[in-house]
């Protein structure tokens, strides 16, 4: 069985795992710090947290950005749920705008329109659909007018580059970005997570937010008198200052990704391959096309959506999924819309008001991509897919 998407594990990120279990630190330890170090380094911001998952980094970036009860956060309808799960948590209010359809990411015209009709958006998720960067910088300018922090959700874009050759991270065009090492996003950690960020202030308040709300680094304690006597600091004192959470990964994890970063230009440049060859196949095509028309030069490739026209065959998707998987082809849809889940519903979204999503929905497959697989792969997905469809 071909699956959607896979990790790919070698000789040394076993080797990296066992160093970690050798080290006799499990967590807390210098590999957590060595792992966000190698992040920020590589998409070139200034400090980067590590958590236990993308969506504690999605919980905490929001609390991060000050968003609480009262306040809306405004998402895209085509993204997993955690990216407007989020909101939530942090007791706000989720506010949808739909996509584009030559990207499936944020459109920057209904992002527009959504703003002036809730005019107190405290913060703002676009999601690197596919790991297509969305357009950073009218999302920016539009948030700056607003008023509201932008958290980029880029756990599908660890790797993918803005127009101007930056790397998605480095948080030129937001407050922050959040990435995902869950085995099937760009680089696993098993679980783990990630916020990078250029402010100090949300820097510090990231780190004791993923450990209980107690100081850190040189926070200042409130109390004085409790952490000192006349000599000095007492050695065993701490102050819970803020309500937080345990959302810290293990060395273990770090260990693993941090190995796995290593290769990451060589699991993107595959990918890449993987999807222009995709691209071509199906350039000349009446029944199957990209999902995304723009330009994917500098995404991050994590998946490969196509855009299916099941009412003009004779099939339906669920017919479609069955019969590639009798020939071992595994696929999926990214995503149903987050607006269409039941407890969405409960909470007034109506799926209807983002017609774009509900178009690109009714006509989505994401057909095999990752590192292991291919080309002579590839060519059996696309025979099999073409097969099916004309028959
Ligand atoms: C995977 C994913 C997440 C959540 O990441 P986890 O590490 O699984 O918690 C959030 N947003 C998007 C767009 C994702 O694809």
């Amino acid at each position: 069985m071909i699956p959607y998407g896979k990790h790919h594990i070698d000789e040394f990120d076993i080797q990296a795992v066992v160093e970690v279990l050798r080290s006799g630190t499990l967590t807390q330890g210098r590999y957590v710090e060595a792992f966000e170090k190698a992040v920020a380094d590589y998409v070139g911001a200034r400090f980067a947290v590590a958590v236990s998952s993308g969506t504690a980094a999605l919980h905490l970036s929001a609390l991060a950005a000050d968003v609480g009860p009262g306040d809306k956060l405004l998402t895209t309808p085509i993204t997993f749920v955690a990216s407007a799960n989020a909101a939530l948590y942090a007791g706000a209010e989720v506010v949808f705008a739909d996509v584009a359809a030559d990207t499936v990411n944020l459109s920057p015209m209904a992002l527009k329109q959504a703003l002036a009709l809730h005019p107190k958006i405290k913060a703002i998720i676009p999601v690197h659909f596919a790991g297509l960067p969305c357009d950073m910088v009218t999302i920016k300018l539009l948030a700056d007018e607003a008023g509201a922090a932008v958290i980029e959700d880029s756990a599908h874009a660890l790797g993918a580059c803005y127009p101007d050759g930056t790397r998605v991270g480095a948080c030129t065009h937001s407050l922050m970005t959040i990435f995902s090492f869950h085995p099937v996003k760009a680089i696993a950690a098993g679980e783990g997570g990630m916020i990078t960020t250029n402010d100090e202030s949300v820097y510090r308040k990231l780190l004791r937010l993923r450990s209980h709300g107690v100081n850190k680094l040189d926070d200042p304690f409130q109390l004085p008198e409790q952490a000192n006597d006349t000599e000095g600091t007492n050695p065993w004192y701490y102050e819970m200052q803020e309500l937080g959470f345990h959302y810290r990964i293990t060395d273990i994890q770090a260990g693993l990704a941090a190995s796995q970063i290593k290769q990451l230009d060589a699991f993107m440049a595959h990918r890449k391959a993987l999807v222009e060859r995709y691209d071509r196949a199906f350039a000349n095509d009446p029944l199957v096309r990209p999902a995304q028309s723009a330009d994917k030069s500098s995404s991050g490739n994590h998946i490969y959506p196509v855009r299916i026209d099941f009412a003009a065959i004779d099939k339906t998707r669920r017919q479609v999924m069955l019969l590639l998987r009798d020939h071992g082809v595994g696929s999926q849809v990214h995503y149903i819309p987050v607006p269409m889940h039941p407890f969405y519903r409960r909470l007034g979204h109506v799926p209807s008001d983002y017609p774009e999503a509900m178009r690109y929905y009714s006509e989505a497959l994401t057909l095999p991509l990752f590192f292991d697989l291919s080309f002579e792969q590839q060519d059996f997905v696309i025979a099999t897919l073409r097969g099916i469809l004309r028959t």
